[in-house]
């Protein structure tokens, strides 16, 4: 096993300075053309030093070998902290202990502990493989079993689509959370006020575990609100509205968009939010405009000024 310190100390550390994390999520390409534009994004996020990129894995077969190439290269060839997300769908627990096995071979030791979805339709019935788990938490204990890993669990500001109610879910979140999990990643969500519900259920039910909220800017009206049906989250009928009107104009809705998601993560640190989680879809541009707008004093100043700084401007 190559013994390689992650960039910059480990990401439970990252998290307890005190700092916002700001990260971005890549997803494995399918084609060459995919493949070398996945990599001038990367090295544009590169530029801005996050505190760690991850890649999603896929639902199966070859985009999963895709997600593994991702993750080494990234560890390999950049400066980048690299997570990688894992599912335990259709996979015996020794294939997924062989995964983790890989991953600390090239250094990594982050890793994103998901249950998944069934393939083909995420919203069928879930069946675990034989030799599997059924449960994300169960993937948590596993991957701190195979070594010294910084793990994370996936949190949903609007309730899982399988939840019943926001008892089960809580309890089980936090469930992940004493299974081992250092933080969480939201799922992507449109209106600041549900992160905090979630944030404030968790911190009820005694469970300190950082939350990150997931921005995604939402430049293309008709994309997101797919996205967001997927993932249960609620897409602003203003937002929808403002998107709408500018259809036949990209300009415009990204400019929206960017506004929106901006707006969002500002009062997001200002109301305490541990960091925030970017989805790129592989192309940096609003991703690395709404960072830049905020302005973050990274690595310079405490960011106990800078939430200061950013609760007077939501006040304002
Ligand atoms: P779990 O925590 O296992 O929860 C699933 C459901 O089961 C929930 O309703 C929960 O309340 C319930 N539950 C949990 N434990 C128990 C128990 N013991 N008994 C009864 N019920 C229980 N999917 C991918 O395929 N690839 C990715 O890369 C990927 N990345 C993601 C990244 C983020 C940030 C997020 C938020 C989601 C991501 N997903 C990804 C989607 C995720 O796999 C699905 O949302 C999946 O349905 C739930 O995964 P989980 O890890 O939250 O599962």
């Amino acid at each position: 096993m190559r013994e390689q310190e992650a960039p910059g100390g480990s990401l439970r550390a990252a998290l307890a300075s005190g700092e916002p994390t700001i990260s971005f999520e890549f997803f494995p390409p399918k084609t060459d053309a995919g493949e070398s534009a996945l990599w001038q994004t990367i090295r544009r996020v590169e530029a801005v030093a996050p505190t760690f990129v991850s890649v999603t894995y896929g639902a199966g077969g070859s985009s999963r070998a895709r997600t593994v190439q991702a993750v080494e290269g990234i560890a390999e060839q950049t400066t980048l902290r690299a997570v990688a997300h894992l599912t335990a769908v259709g996979h015996s627990v020794a294939e997924l202990r062989s995964i983790i096995g890989r991953y600390a071979d090239v250094g990594i030791r982050d890793v994103l502990a998901l249950r998944g979805d069934p393939p083909g339709d995420p919203r069928g019935p879930w069946t675990p493989h034989r030799q599997g788990f059924s449960h994300a938490a169960e993937l948590v204990q596993l991957v701190k079993e195979c070594g010294e890993f910084s793990v994370g669990v996936a949190a949903f500001p609007e309730l899982h689509p399988r939840s019943p109610d926001w008892d089960s879910e809580i309890r089980h979140f936090v469930a992940k959370c004493r299974a081992g999990a250092d933080y969480a990643i939201t799922q992507m969500f449109f209106d600041v006020e549900h992160y905090l519900r979630l944030r404030d259920r968790v911190a009820a039910a005694g469970c300190d575990t950082p939350i990150i909220p997931e921005i995604m800017p939402a430049t293309n009206a008709a994309q997101i609100q797919r996205f967001a049906e997927l993932s249960n989250a609620t897409f602003p009928c203003g937002l929808t509205e403002r998107l709408e009107a500018v259809r036949d104009d990209p300009g415009a809705a990204h400019r929206i968009g960017v506004e929106h998601a901006t707006r969002m993560a500002r009062r997001l640190l200002a109301e305490g939010a541990p960091g925030l989680h970017f989805i790129t879809l592989n192309r940096s541009t609003a991703a690395l405009e709404i960072y830049r707008n905020l302005d973050l004093p990274r690595g310079a100043v405490q960011s106990s000024k800078y939430r200061a700084a950013a609760s007077a401007f939501a006040a304002a």
